[in-house]
């Protein structure tokens, strides 16, 4: 994807604070952190959305996810992993990739926050088995 602008840290066309690569994986630190140490974690091939990845490749980019995270508890008290798919989830960068966002007791971030709703009266069941039927 030529003007993908992470297809164009991994080619080192655009700088980066590199945390880690191998051949299929680059990490490195978001420009914009919602909290200081907030890692990206990118398969280096170009695919939009989790969906459109090979599970092999998956599974090397997730290895990296749990490397950071290891690293990141030997300084803070947790860390959130997020990954958004497509517009509607808040992906702003076409290009896979996921966040690890450093936590602290207290720190007050908004990260991974939502307000829960309620299931109408048979709801509930309707939405199960829709989902296990579009899982078929
Ligand atoms: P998304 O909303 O797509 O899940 O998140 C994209 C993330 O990429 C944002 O947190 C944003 O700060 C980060 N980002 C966008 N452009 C750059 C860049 O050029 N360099 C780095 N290091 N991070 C970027
Ligand atoms: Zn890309």
């Amino acid at each position: 994807m030529d003007d993908c602008i992470f297809c164009k840290i991994v080619k080192g066309e655009i700088p980066c604070s590199k945390v880690y690569e191998d051949n299929h994986v680059i990490a490195f630190l978001d420009i914009a952190p919602a909290s200081k140490g907030h890692t990206l974690i990118v398969p280096k091939e170009h695919y939009e959305i989790i969906p459109n990845v090979p599970n092999a490749l998956l599974e090397k980019t997730i290895d990296v996810v749990k490397k950071i995270g290891c690293a990141l508890l030997k300084e803070n008290d947790g860390f959130n992993v997020m990954q958004n798919n497509r517009k509607a989830a808040e992906q702003l960068v076409p290009h896979v990739h996921f966040h690890v966002i450093p936590r602290n007791n207290g720190d007050g971030l908004d990260v991974a926050k939502w307000k829960s709703s309620k299931y109408a009266e048979g709801e509930m069941e309707e939405m199960l088995a829709k989902l296990k039927d579009n899982m078929r």
